[in-house]
């Protein structure tokens, strides 16, 4: 289908005036529009780029009650050469479309996810920061909106996105307790899509991490805590004696993460070893031991590459020098001068609006 263009309605009172750019908190401030889709009876309909806004729900609606709603986050920047480019958001449609099939929620088409992503940038362009790091933060999201309360797959839905300015993520070195206790996924369980309650499931024990003075949770498996996971919200990438290790999607309770794809990637173009395996507390507590436990970060959108400073198994406590973090840094700046258009983008990754 040719591609559609979405009725706007402008905002009357837009904000971006009054905004100090200087002042952004991730995910605090939104934009003056938001781009809005209903699904009923297998069609989309009432498609359109409208004022940011407040929505009204009925107080019955299903995503009220039983999280059927999931969500994505993607980044657009301002390049070097004053473009305005999105990085990689065919990947995040993919995610999104399988946390759907998972959470029995219609899929979104291409045209509605892209496009309607891109036209809504296309008219907020002037929010996009154009300092050193910043970005515009994209969220797309659906909603279970039947006013219904049996416990079915809604009919009809809602798909929206709004758009967010994102600072200088400045992430500080992290200091990580690795789970002994609780879990985020499970074999069969739904870890591996963007769904809602993924997140809310996680408060309860990243708040008992940080009373004890950590930052946040190295994930492991529900069967025996042994092997481990994800970063909070993060995929995470060992360094071990030279070589990268990052666990991987076999179980389903690693959430594929669009960073962690293009980081594996990039850091076996710049001739690392990269093994996407089962990792074992006790493989790294060994390792540590040994002195051959050189790296540990994060990798998602929203902080990119985060350090980790920190990390402690019950008693045993594990500390890194940042400065000697070499890969880190090296995969970082890749990825930097990528989206800034400062190095050919090999793979088309970056997606012109
Ligand atoms: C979103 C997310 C990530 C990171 O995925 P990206 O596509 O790189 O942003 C990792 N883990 C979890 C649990 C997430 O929700």
């Amino acid at each position: 289908m040719s591609t559609p263009t979405f009725p706007v309605t402008k905002n009357k009172n837009p904000q971006l005036a009054h905004f100090n750019m200087d002042e952004i908190a991730f995910g605090k401030n939104f934009t003056d529009h938001m781009f809005v889709a209903d699904y009923e009876n297998g069609v989309w309909k009432n498609v359109e780029i409208k004022p940011y806004s407040p929505i009204t729900l009925d107080p019955s609606s299903a995503v009220l009650h039983y999280g059927q709603t999931i969500f994505e986050g993607i980044k657009a920047f301002k390049n070097d050469k004053g473009e305005f480019v999105i990085f990689r958001p065919d990947q995040n449609l993919i995610r999104f479309n399988t946390s759907a099939t998972r959470m029995e929620m219609p899929a979104v088409p291409e045209w509605l996810f892209i496009e309607g992503m891109k036209q809504l940038i296309h008219l907020e362009k002037d929010w996009i920061p154009t300092k050193p790091d910043s970005s515009l933060y994209i969220r797309p999201f659906m909603i279970a909106t039947d006013p219904y309360l049996g416990v079915r797959p809604s009919l009809t839905y809602k798909f929206m996105i709004i758009l967010g300015p994102s600072g200088p993520y400045f992430s500080a070195p992290m200091k990580i307790l690795i789970e002994q206790k609780y879990t985020r996924a499970t074999p069969g369980g739904v870890g591996f899509a963007k769904n809602g309650g993924n997140y809310g499931a996680s408060l309860h024990p990243v708040e008992l991490a940080k009373k004890k003075g950590f930052d946040q949770i190295l994930w492991t498996d529900a069967n025996e805590h042994k092997y481990v996971e994800e970063v909070g919200v993060m995929n995470v990438m060992f360094v071990i004696d030279g070589k990268v290790i990052t666990p991987s999607l076999e179980r389903g309770t690693v959430l594929k993460g669009v960073t962690r794809d293009s980081s594996i990637i990039l850091l076996r173009e710049m001739g690392y070893v990269v093994e996407e395996r089962n990792l074992s507390v006790e493989e790294i507590v060994t390792a540590h031991k040994k002195g051959l436990f050189q790296e540990i970060f994060g990798v998602g959108t929203a902080a990119v590459v985060s350090m980790v400073k920190q990390l402690a198994h019950e008693d045993y406590i594990m500390d890194f020098d940042i400065d000697k973090m070499v890969i880190a840094k090296a995969l970082k700046q890749e990825l930097h001068e990528i989206r800034m258009g400062m190095k050919e983008d090999k793979h088309h990754w970056m997606v012109k609006i």
